[in-house]
C-alpha cells in the first residue's frame, strides 16, 4: 500500500471523528436524522463518525463523479442520486470525504435542496479553503489542509489507496500502475 508522509495519523482521525460527533449531536434537532453519504471517498469516514454519534439514523447514498481518473477535478460534475432515500422534511446530514474546489458539494447542496429536506448540515473530514472555485462551504469539518492530494481513510488516487488507516500525502514514487478506471468517481 504505501504512500508518502502522514499527515494525519488513525489515532488523530479517531479523536477528530469523537469530536466531530459530539459537535453534530448538540447541533442537530432531535428525532433521527437522514444522513447522505457521499460516495465512494466518504464511506469510511461516515461509518466511523456514524457509530461515534451513536443515535438512530437512516442511511442514503449519492455518488459525483467528475471526469478524468488523476488528480485534477475537471470541473464537470455529474451525480447518482438513486439511492438518496427520503429526504423531503428529513434533517439531512450529508457526508463528504473532502471539500476542495466546491463544485461537487455545490451540486450536492442543490440537489438536496430540490428534494425540500428540514435542514441540511454539511460534515466534510477535510477542507482545502485555497482551492475553492465557488462560495459554498460546510457547517463541519474535521481537518483544514493545504493543497497537497492526499490518500487513505476513503480517499483513492485513480481507486487505489482506499483502505489505508490514516491519510498520506500522495507520492508516486516506486509506484506500480494504480488499478484507475476512466472515469474517477470520488
Ligand atoms: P471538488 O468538487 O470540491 O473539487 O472535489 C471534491 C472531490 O475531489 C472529492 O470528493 C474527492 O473525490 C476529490 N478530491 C479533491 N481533493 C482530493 C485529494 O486531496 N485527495 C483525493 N483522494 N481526492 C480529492
Ligand atoms: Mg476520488
Amino acid at each position: 500500500m504505501p504512500t508518502g508522509e502522514v499527515v494525519f495519523s488513525a489515532a488523530q482521525i479517531q479523536e477528530r471523528v469523537r469530536a466531530l460527533a459530539r459537535e453534530i449531536n448538540a447541533l442537530l434537532p432531535e428525532g433521527i436524522p437522514h444522513a447522505v453519504i457521499a460516495l465512494k471517498g466518504a464511506v469510511f469516514f461516515a461509518v466511523d463518525l456514524l457509530r461515534e454519534m451513536d443515535r438512530e439514523v437512516t442511511i442514503g447514498f449519492a455518488a459525483a463523479s467528475s471526469y478524468g481518473p488523476n488528480t485534477d477535478s475537471a470541473g464537470e460534475v455529474r451525480l447518482r442520486l438513486d439511492l438518496l432515500g427520503e429526504v423531503r422534511g428529513r434533517d439531512v446530514l450529508l457526508i463528504e470525504d473532502i471539500l476542495d474546489t466546491g463544485l461537487t458539494l455545490a451540486a450536492l447542496r442543490g440537489a438536496l435542496r430540490e428534494r425540500r429536506p428540514a435542514s441540511i448540515r454539511v460534515c466534510v473530514l477535510l477542507d482545502k479553503p485555497s482551492r475553492r472555485k465557488t462560495r459554498v462551504s460546510a457547517e463541519h469539518v474535521g481537518f483544514t489542509v493545504d493543497e497537497r492530494f492526499l490518500v487513505g481513510y476513503g480517499l483513492d488516487c485513480g481507486e487505489a489507496h482506499r483502505a489505508l488507516p490514516d491519510i498520506r500525502a500522495y507520492s508516486p514514487e516506486g509506484e506500480a500502475a494504480s488499478p484507475g478506471t476512466e472515469e474517477g468517481e470520488s
